[in-house]
C-alpha cells in the first residue's frame, strides 16, 4: 500500500478512489497488535478490578494507575524514545487509544495525560522546556492537565479573561485568572495554561507547575458521568511563571489549543471504539443470558436488531477513522521527510485533516451515545439499575458530544474547514462543483455489487456538493447565521465518509481474501449504506426545504429522488445474520 496520503483533507468529497489507496483495521502488523494487547491486557488486569473504586474517587488511585500506564511505556507511546517514550506511530497511538478507551474515567484521565495534556509541550515545546518536563510526562512521574476553558469561554475559547502581565524585570509573567473544567486537576503536576499577555486579543499558552504559589483549586465537580476522572476549577492568583515557560510564541497560544483539539478529536474517535465493544459485549452476553417468554432475548428479532446495529455503528466507525488516521501519519511523514520539524510536521499533518477529525468526533460520540442507550434497553430493568455496568457505559459516554469541542462546533468546523480549503484553492472543490453542474445524471447501477455502491456514493457526493453553492448563493455572509442549513451539509458529508470508507474496508476485505464469511461484511456495508443514505436524504430535504420554494424546490426534489434512489434489499434478513454472527461468538468479533 502507498504511504503517501491517498487523498487531502477534505478532498474525500471531490474524489474517488480505490480501495487499494485506504488502510483498513485488519492491516495492523504484528507489533501493532501486540502493543495494542499489551494495552488491553493492562486495562483487563490492572484497571477493571478497580471500576468501583475509581468512581468513588478512591484516593491516589487514579495517578497510581496512571503511573502503572507510564512504567509499561504506555503514556509515551506518541512521545520520541530521546525522551523516554516508544516513538510510535500515529496509527499504533490511536490503535492503543482504541484499547484505553474501553476503561470509563481511566480512559478520560489517560487521554487527558497523553493528548491534550502531553501534546502542546510535544508539538511546541523548545529544546529546553522537553528537556525538563517531557520525560517527566513520558514515563508518568508527571501527570499533566490542559486548561483553556473558563466560565464566560466554552465554545467561545478564545474569549478567555486569564491575564499574563510581565513582571517588572521581565524575568517572569504573572497569572492571574480561573480556569474550569479541568481534567486531572486534583493530581496534575503540569498545567498548560492559555492566557492573554497584557491586553493582546489572542491566547498565549504556558507551562505552569502545579505546586507554584498563588493556584488553588475549588473541590471535585459532581458529574453526570466519568465520576473516576478529577475535574476542578483552577485559580491563579499572582502566580510567576518564568518568561522561559512561554510555549510557542506570543498570541500563538489559541492556534495551539485548536490544533491540539484537533489531533483530541480524532482520538476521541479512536478512544470510543474500545468503549463501543464493551458495551456491544455487555449487551450480547446478556441477551444470550436472559430468558422471558420461555426463550433467549437473543432470539428476538427486535433485540437482534438493535444488536446489529451496534456492530453496523462500531464497525463503519473504526472503517472511517482507520482510514483517516493513516492518511494523517502519511502525511506527517512527507512533512518530516521534505525536512520540517517534528512538532511542526505532525500539527501540520493532522491539521490538514481537520475536516475528518471534526467530523469524527461526531460520527463515533454519537454512535457511542446510541450503542450505549440500545446496551440499556436489552437489559430491561437491569439497565436501569447502578449494579449493571451498561449503566455506568451510559453515563460515561455522554461527555464524549460535549468536550473536545461541542458536536455543534464540530459540525460547523467540518463544513467551513471544506469549503475553506476550496476558496483557498488547497482543493479542487468549486472545480469539482462546476463539472458536476454539467453532468447531474445519476451514474448507472449495473448490478455489479461494489459498482453499485461506488455508483450511489458518487450520486450522493453529487447531490452534497450541488447543494453547496446553492446556500451559498442564496445567503452569501449570512450563511453564518443559517446554522441549521450548515449542520444539514455537514451531517451530509459525514455519512458520506463513514459510507465510502467502509465501503473500502468490505470492499479491500473480500478482493484481499482477508476473511472466511465475507457475507456478513457485505451485510453490514448493506445496512449502513441503507441507513445512512436515508439520513442522507433526509439531511438535504431538510436544507433544501429551508432555503428554497416553489419551482425550485420541486426541481431539487426531483433531483434528491433521483440521486438517493436506492434499490430495496432486506434489511431484516441482513441485520439478523450480523446479529446471529454476534450471538454466536457472544462477543463483538467482526
Ligand atoms: C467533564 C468535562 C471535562 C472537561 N475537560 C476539560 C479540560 O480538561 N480542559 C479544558 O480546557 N476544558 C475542559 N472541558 C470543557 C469543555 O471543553 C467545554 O465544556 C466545552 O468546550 C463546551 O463549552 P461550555 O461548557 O462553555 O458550553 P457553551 O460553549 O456555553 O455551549 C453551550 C451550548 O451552546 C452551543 N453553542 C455554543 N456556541 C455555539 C455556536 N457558535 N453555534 C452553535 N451552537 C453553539 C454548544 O454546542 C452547546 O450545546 C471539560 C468539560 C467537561 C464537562
Amino acid at each position: 500500500m502507498s504511504t503517501k496520503a491517498s487523498l487531502k483533507g477534505g478532498e474525500f468529497l471531490i474524489k474517488d478512489i480505490s480501495y487499494e489507496n485506504v488502510f483498513i483495521p485488519e492491516e495492523f502488523d504484528e507489533e501493532q497488535r501486540m502493543i495494542a494487547e499489551s494495552s488491553s491486557d493492562f486495562i483487563e488486569t490492572q484497571v477493571a478490578q478497580y471500576f468501583d473504586d475509581l468512581d468513588n474517587h478512591k484516593e491516589g488511585l487514579m495517578p497510581q494507575l496512571l503511573k502503572q500506564a507510564g512504567e509499561l511505556g504506555l503514556l509515551g507511546i506518541s512521545v520520541p524514545e530521546e525522551y523516554e517514550g516508544f516513538g510510535q506511530s500515529f496509527l499504533t497511538n490511536m490503535k492503543v487509544n482504541e484499547e484505553i478507551g474501553s476503561a470509563y474515567s481511566f480512559s478520560v484521565a489517560f487521554m487527558a495525560h497523553t493528548g491534550i495534556g502531553t501534546l502542546p509541550l510535544l508539538y511546541y515545546g523548545n529544546k529546553e522546556q522537553h528537556d525538563k518536563y517531557l520525560s517527566k510526562l513520558a514515563t508518568g512521574e508527571w501527570l499533566a492537565s490542559y486548561c483553556l476553558t473558563e466560565p464566560g469561554a466554552g465554545s467561545d475559547a478564545n474569549a478567555g479573561k486569564t491575564k499574563a502581565v510581565l513582571s517588572e524585570d521581565g524575568k517572569h509573567y504573572i497569572l492571574n485568572g480561573q480556569k474550569m473544567w479541568i481534567t486531572n486537576a486534583g493530581f496534575a503536576n503540569l498545567l498548560t495554561v492559555f492566557a492573554k499577555i497584557e491586553n493582546d486579543r489572542i491566547l498565549s499558552a504556558f507551562l505552569v507547575e502545579a505546586d507554584w504559589e498563588g493556584i488553588t483549586m475549588n473541590p471535585e465537580e459532581n458529574k453526570m458521568g466519568i465520576k473516576g476522572s478529577s475535574t476542578r476549577q483552577i485559580f491563579f492568583n499572582d502566580v510567576k511563571v518564568p518568561v522561559e515557560n512561554l510555549l510557542g510564541r506570543r498570541g500563538e497560544g489559541f492556534r495551539i489549543a485548536l490544533n491540539i483539539l484537533h489531533v483530541g478529536r480524532i482520538k476521541l474517535g479512536a478512544t470510543v471504539i474500545g468503549a463501543m465493544r464493551r458495551a456491544i459485549n455487555q449487551s450480547v452476553n446478556y441477551a444470550n443470558e436472559r430468558k422471558q417468554f420461555g426463550s433467549l432475548i437473543s432470539s428476538f428479532g427486535a433485540i437482534q436488531q438493535k444488536l446489529a446495529d451496534q456492530v453496523v455503528k462500531t464497525f463503519s466507525n473504526e472503517s472511517a477513522v482507520y482510514r483517516a488516521s493513516k492518511d494523517i501519519e502519511d502525511t506527517i511523514n512527507e512533512f518530516l521527510e521534505s525536512g520540517k520539524e517534528y512538532g511542526a510536521a505532525n500539527i501540520e499533518g493532522i491539521a490538514e485533516y481537520e475536516p475528518e477529525c471534526a467530523m469524527l468526533k461526531v460520527y463515533g460520540s454519537e454512535s457511542l451515545d446510541f450503542i450505549v442507550d440500545e446496551g440499556v434497553q436489552i437489559h430491561g430493568g437491569m439497565g436501569y439499575s447502578a449494579e449493571t455496568p451498561i449503566e455506568r457505559g451510559y453515563r460515561d459516554s455522554r461527555i464524549n458530544r460535549i468536550f473536545e469541542g461541542t458536536n455543534e462546533i464540530n459540525r460547523l468546523i467540518a463544513v467551513d474547514s471544506i469549503t475553506k480549503k476550496g476558496k483557498k484553492h488547497k482543493i479542487d472543490l468549486y472545480e469539482k462543483i462546476e463539472e458536476i453542474k454539467k453532468n447531474l445524471e445519476p451514474e448507472a447501477f449495473t448490478g455489479e455489487y461494489y459498482n453499485d455502491k461506488h455508483a450511489l456514493i458518487k450520486n450522493l457526493k453529487k447531490l452534497t456538493l450541488y447543494l453547496i453553492p446553492l446556500v451559498q448563493e442564496k445567503f452569501g455572509r449570512k450563511l453564518m447565521f443559517e446554522e441549521e442549513i450548515l449542520m444539514n451539509l455537514s451531517d451530509m458529508m459525514m455519512n458520506l465518509y463513514v459510507m465510502e470508507s467502509t465501503l473500502l474496508r468490505v470492499e479491500k476485505i473480500d478482493k484481499k481474501g482477508l476473511k472466511d464469511n465475507i457475507s456478513v461484511y457485505k451485510d453490514i456495508l448493506d445496512i449502513l449504506t441503507h441507513n445512512l443514505t436515508k439520513s442522507i436524504y433526509g439531511s438535504a430535504l431538510d436544507a433544501i426545504g429551508s432555503f428554497a420554494e416553489g419551482e425550485e424546490a420541486d426541481k431539487l426534489k426531483t433531483l434528491l429522488d433521483k440521486l438517493t434512489s436506492l434499490n430495496p434489499f432486506n434489511v431484516k434478513e441482513a441485520r439478523r445474520r450480523v446479529a446471529g454472527k454476534l450471538i454466536e461468538d457472544n462477543r463483538y468479533n467482526f
